[in-house]
C-alpha cells in the first residue's frame, strides 16, 4: 500500500505520519493531465482512505488498525472532508503572502475550528505510545489529521508542507531544501513557467526594452 494521492503527482511524500496529511491534501484535483478529485465520489474516497490508513498504520510497531471498521464514506462525509481540505490548503497558501500582508489574513472561523474529533491512545509493553483512529467517516480521518499536524508542528516539520505557488497547480509538496525556501512543487515546470510569465510582463511594461531578469529559483 502506498500514498496514492501524492504519488500520482510524482511527488515524494512527507516523512512519518505527516504523510497522511500530505496525501489528504493531494486528494484534490491537479496536474496535467488533470487527475480527479479523490473526494468527489464515495467509492473513490473510500478506496483512497483504505490505502492511506494502511500506509499510515505502517509507522507504528503495533497493529493499530486491528478492530477498526472502515465504513464506506458518505456524501456528507465528503462535504466535510472537502471543506476541511480547502481550509488547510488555504492556510498553507497564506504562507506565500508577504510578511506585511500576513496581518490581513482571514481569521474567520471555519469547519476546522468547530470540529469535535478524537483519537485513541495506548501504551505498548515497552512504554511506546501509539494512536488509533476513533469515530467513523470524516471523524476517523480528521482526528488523525489533527494528531499528525500537531506532531509535525512539535517536530518543526509543519512549515515544510507547502502548496505550490503556481495558482493553476496547487500541488502540495514537502520542501526538503536546507533553508526551507521552496515555493514550487517542481521548479522546472511551475517555477520556470511563472518566471517566463513574469519576464514577459516586465518586457511588456517597459516596451520591450528590459533584459530578461535572472530566474528566481524557488
Ligand atoms: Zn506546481
Amino acid at each position: 500500500m502506498t500514498w496514492t494521492a501524492t504519488t500520482r503527482y510524482g511527488l515524494d511524500t512527507a516523512p512519518d505520519g505527516l504523510a497522511l496529511v500530505h496525501d489528504f491534501l493531494n486528494t484534490a484535483a491537479s496536474g496535467r493531465p488533470r487527475q480527479p478529485d479523490l473526494l468527489s465520489d464515495p467509492s473513490l474516497a473510500t478506496e483512497w482512505l483504505r490505502d492511506a490508513l494502511t500506509a499510515w498504520a505502517r509507522q507504528w510497531s503495533t497493529p493499530v488498525l486491528d478492530g477498526v471498521e472502515l465504513d464506506t464514506l458518505t456524501e456528507r462525509d465528503l462535504t466535510t472532508l472537502r471543506r476541511a481540505r480547502e481550509e488547510l490548503v488555504a492556510s498553507l497558501r497564506a504562507r506565500h503572502l508577504d510578511e506585511a500582508d500576513g496581518h490581513g489574513r482571514d481569521d474567520a472561523r471555519g469547519v476546522l475550528t468547530d470540529l469535535n474529533i478524537a483519537v485513541e491512545a495506548g501504551f505498548g509493553p515497552d512504554g511506546t505510545v501509539h494512536f488509533r483512529p476513533k469515530g467513523r467517516g470524516w471523524k476517523m480521518l480528521l482526528g488523525l489529521v489533527a494528531l499528525e499536524i500537531r506532531r509535525a508542528q512539535d517536530a518543526g516539520a509543519w512549515p515544510r508542507l507547502k502548496s505550490c505557488k503556481n495558482d493553476r497547480c496547487r500541488g502540495v509538496f514537502y520542501d526538503r531544501s536546507r533553508n526551507n525556501s521552496g515555493v514550487w512543487h517542481d521548479v522546472r515546470t511551475c517555477g520556470n513557467a511563472a518566471n517566463l510569465r513574469a519576464s514577459r510582463a516586465r518586457r511588456r511594461s517597459t516596451g520591450g526594452q528590459s533584459a530578461v531578469g535572472s530566474p528566481q529559483v524557488g
